[in-house]
């Protein structure tokens, strides 16, 4: 086995991570590129503004997807594209989660993938101030790329894999995975289970662990949030703020600069240069976007939901999905499925709790989801799984839902 791989780039057309608006794939063998894959996609109704801060970085609009195909007839070929394969990605943990989101808000099964997220191995390999892909694609003298084109993304990630590869002698992703001590991660459907047995146990603190243990500086102005409740975010999700970079700083991120501008060869502010300079000086400092700070936040936020849902979950299935699946699915096997799991007060509007982890529901998100009161693909998922147990046990004739590719 050699270095076989699939690596993966999404696009979102707002924060929600359920709003891919375009993917990019490259299949990998033997360390050269052998396909390729992307398109462009209309985001779901609910999920579909696209909103200026992701314009700003991919330069995707509504005009642009409009005839674009939805989710439900990319996910089919891009499954299929990926089939067996290790999944990389640049921040693998944010390409994971648009994956399973869109998924989720799409009611298809989440797919059990395994995946290697090259930010993780970069991390692990080389010391320079700012491990956003450009950086490292400069740092590795790989060619310069469109960033946030995710086709040029994919595979700037696979040749950021492939050149790790090489400075570690590492002749498979098994054996690069190892050396570095990345290891490759489940997605959310085992990862979930895993979470939740070690979770309900404990009554811990409800901090989340996007920042545990890092010490924040914000330099530039941020155009997304204000300084104040970016600060308070880093504290939510366990880390410290400072005014000022110190000895201690270890996340310096700044607003001049967006995923696109932030490059090798940018002209940098006095506070920036002195950041570089404190990296090369041999402090762990990691310079990154505004983007990057959100993206890193929501992932947070998304485990913190999932620690919540583990205190207040619910331990059996509603009811209703049981109640109101009758004798089981007739002739449209969608209709009944989607009226069985509905919740029997009606779409929510946004803020009604969670039916699982009682979490309010945000006002921005799938129909499907406001459907059935669950806060996300996550809880959602829960839901299904828990409604075929228990139509199975009750004798209700279901077929198999999983989605076919
Ligand atoms: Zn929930």
């Amino acid at each position: 086995m050699g270095l076989d791989f699939v690596a993966l780039d999404f696009e979102t057309a707002n924060r929600s991570h359920a709003s891919a608006c375009a993917v990019g794939a490259v299949r990998v063998r033997d360390g050269q590129v052998v396909d390729e894959y992307f398109t462009l996609i209309r985001p779901a109704e609910g999920l579909n503004d696209f909103e200026p801060g992701n314009i700003r970085v991919h330069g995707i609009t509504a005009d642009v997807v409009a005839t674009a195909p939805g989710w439900t007839e990319v996910y089919g070929p891009l499954r299929g594209f990926i089939a067996d394969d290790v999944v990389v990605g640049h921040n693998a943990a944010f390409d994971m989660s648009v994956l399973l989101n869109t998924c989720g808000a799409h009611d298809i099964d989440l797919p059990v993938l395994s995946t290697l997220c090259t930010l993780q191995l970069a991390r692990a390999c080389v010391k320079i101030p700012s491990y956003s892909l450009p950086w490292v694609a400069e740092h590795l003298e790989l060619p310069s790329f469109d960033h946030h084109d995710p086709l040029a993304d994919a595979r700037a990630s696979a040749m950021v894999l492939v050149a790790l590869a090489t400075i570690a002698r590492a002749s498979s992703v098994a054996d690069l995975s190892e050396y570095l001590r990345v290891p490759a991660v489940p997605t959310w459907t085992e990862r979930d289970d895993m979470l939740f047995a070690q979770l309900t146990a404990e009554n811990d603190d409800l901090i989340g662990t996007g920042f545990a243990g890092e010490v924040v500086c914000f330099t530039g102005a941020l155009k997304m949030m204000v300084r104040d409740r970016a600060r308070e975010l880093v504290v939510e999700q366990g880390g410290r703020w400072q005014d000022g970079v110190t000895k201690t700083t270890s996340i310096l991120v700044t607003g001049d600069f967006d995923e696109r501008t932030f490059r090798p060869g940018a002209a940098f502010s006095a506070k920036l240069t002195k950041a570089f300079a404190q990296v090369g000086a041999g402090q762990k400092l990691e310079i990154i976007t505004e983007e990057a700070f959100i993206t890193r936040m929501t992932i947070g936020e998304q485990e913190l939901r999932a620690r919540l849902g583990a205190r207040n979950a619910r331990t059996k299935v509603p009811d209703w999905v049981v109640t109101q699946a009758g004798n089981g699915p007739g002739e449209d096997f969608w209709e009944w499925y989607r009226r069985a799991l509905a919740h029997p007060s009606g779409r929510a509007l946004g803020g009604e709790p969670c039916i699982w982890c009682e979490a309010p529901l945000p006002a921005k998100t799938h129909w499907i989801h406001r459907d059935r009161h669950v806060c996300g693909a996550y809880c959602n998922e829960r839901l299904k799984r828990g409604a075929r147990r228990a139509w199975d046990r009750e004798g209700i004739p279901v077929r198999s839902v999983d989605w076919e590719y």
